[in-house]
């Protein structure tokens, strides 16, 4: 099957399953970071509330970057990451000392950012720069191993086949509402335990679905 089946079947059907949250308007890498470091343990719906509040509090790099620990920790304790909160800063204070407040471009720099691993690094990537050549989260891991018929265990999204199908399908214009799209229907169609192959716009087509047809 051509990869760029995927993107458009996906995008083609994304506003039956789109959700909005602050974090994608008018969406900057400091934004991204924040939402994603923490939706690291949260649901979306559970951290809004608190991502609001924390940009009201740290609008930018440069006032995290002079945070106090105990003032963060009021919002990472809230969402259950406890030990996470000298990351937020850490990050900040490094962004700033090492890049001038900027965040680099290239997916090898931001992986020295404190806290910023490779779905961080990607998400980034894609969203701000249009630019990655590939992003994998959990759920993203889960699709890829059913769509193709993988049947991986582990840490599947840390396998090399899954890391080329995802390199694979993120050949897009668009990078950044392909993911969007893909993060929403992974969350809400392609679900983790029972996924809704009778609603989905990619069953006849997944590996996974009983109504598969051959390729
Ligand atoms: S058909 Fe089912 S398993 Fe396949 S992508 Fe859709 S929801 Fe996921």
């Amino acid at each position: 099957m051509k990869y760029f089946i995927l993107p458009n079947l996906i995008n083609n059907k994304w506003s039956l399953f789109r959700r909005k949250f602050i974090w994608r308007v008018n969406c900057s890498q400091y934004k991204i970071m924040i939402a994603e470091f923490m939706l690291q343990r949260t649901k979306a719906e559970q951290a809004e509330p608190v991502y609001k509040k924390f940009l009201l509090q740290y609008p930018d790099i440069v006032s995290l970057s002079k945070a106090r620990l105990t003032s963060v920790e009021k919002y990472t304790s809230s969402l259950g990451l406890h030990k996470r909160a000298p990351n937020f800063i850490n990050a900040a204070k490094y962004i700033v000392k090492n890049f001038k407040g900027k965040y680099p471009k290239t997916r090898k720099e931001l992986l020295t950012i404190p806290g910023v691993g490779d779905y961080v690094a990607g998400a980034i990537m894609a969203v701000c720069f249009n630019n990655a050549d590939y992003v994998i989260d959990s759920n993203i891991a889960r699709f890829i191993d059913r769509f193709y018929g993988l049947k991986l265990s582990g840490e599947i999204r840390r396998k090399k086949i899954v890391i080329e199908k995802a390199k694979g399908i993120f050949k897009v214009k668009d990078q950044r509402n392909f993911l969007f799209a893909l993060l929403d229907f992974t969350a809400l169609v392609c679900k983790p335990i029972v996924p809704l192959c009778n609603e989905c716009p990619l069953r006849g087509k997944c590996k996974y679905s009983p109504s598969s047809s051959p390729t």
